[in-house]
């Protein structure tokens, strides 16, 4: 344990004086935030107080291996989140043109934890994955659920939200009532999410029609070209507030939870997010800023 912390606080230092004296590689990123590596360089001793209080700190005994990516983060003084906002509450575009929400606030007491500054790059949703496992990025937060098959490509941190699956209907002439009513239905998607994978995996006879995001494919619903969306909770939710010709109908056989995805073998990394999402999930943090974004991103739908 104080071994695991000595090492830490060693790397850190040694790598804070390596980003001060040369330039730190520039990742690939989009970001609209501009790096500020050298600034969060020179903050980098603070890391060393911070992961001495982590939590996460007093699991780690298992793991004296430094993953990869941590020590790029550290080397680049900055942590690059990957996300796709066009999730409301989870992450949705502020008014400044970045995004916002639940899981950027996460990313940011992530990157706080580490003593590095944080930058977002947004992308599509199916390209999330692929990104982190060719190192675009160093963590996933984007509402992303847990499941076996993601699992094969990336580990994830502990989970911090449940959610579940609902169907969004016209209010008038709807076609679909129920779960089951689903099949030999045209149903919108989001590309290669969970409610994607359910629709194509276990509907009968669906004609899956998969688009970006979730409200392009409502805007496609209110046209009549769909029977219905299938979405996550919260998202859900947030299109029904915006629309009063559209319900919801809950889909009470799925049942999902939200994690970071991480690249395998980077379990130094694992361990200080699970003790950042075991601190805001304990004080009540993540139960607020959720209760924040889903009014924030409500406003600006
Ligand atoms: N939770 C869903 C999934 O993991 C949707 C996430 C999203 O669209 N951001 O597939």
């Amino acid at each position: 344990m104080k071994r695991m912390l000595a090492l830490l606080a060693g790397l850190v230092l040694i790598l804070a004086m390596a980003a001060g004296c040369s330039s730190a590689p520039e990742a690939a990123s989009d970001s609209a935030e501009p790096s500020q590596a050298a600034d969060a360089a020179s903050e980098t001793p603070a890391a060393e107080d911070s992961a001495a209080e982590s939590p996460a700190s007093e699991e780690s005994a298992a793991s004296d291996a430094q993953g990869e990516v941590l020590k790029r983060i550290i080397g680049n003084g900055k942590l690059i989140v990957l996300t796709n906002a066009q999730f409301p509450p989870y992450e949705y575009m502020g008014s400044d043109g970045t995004p916002v929400g639940v899981d950027m606030d996460i990313a940011q007491a992530i990157a706080d934890q580490i003593g590095v500054e944080l930058e977002i790059t947004d992308m599509e949703f199916d390209s999330l994955i692929p990104a982190l496992v060719s190192g675009k990025g160093d963590i996933v937060a984007a509402g992303m659920t847990v499941d076996e098959e993601r699992k094969q490509a990336v580990d994830f941190s502990d989970t911090y939200a449940d959610a579940k699956q609902m169907i969004i209907v016209p209010v008038e002439g709807a076609t679909v009532a129920s779960e089951e009513d689903l099949a030999g239905k045209t149903i919108g998607v989001q590309l290669g999410t969970t409610g994607d994978l359910y629709v194509s995996d276990n509907v009968e006879g669906a004609d899956v029609k998969q688009y970006k995001s979730a409200l392009e494919a409502a805007l496609d619903l209110k046209n009549g070209r769909l029977d219905a969306v299938v979405i996550d909770l919260l998202p859900a939710e947030n299109i029904a507030a915006s629309n009063e010709d559209l319900v919801l109908i809950d889909m009470a056989s799925t049942d999902e939870q939200y994690a970071i995805a991480i690249e395998k073998n980077n379990e130094d990394l694992v361990e200080i997010i699970n003790g950042v999402i075991a601190q805001l999930t304990e004080d009540g943090t993540i139960a607020d800023s959720t209760a924040v974004h889903v009014e924030a991103s409500r406003v600006s739908a």
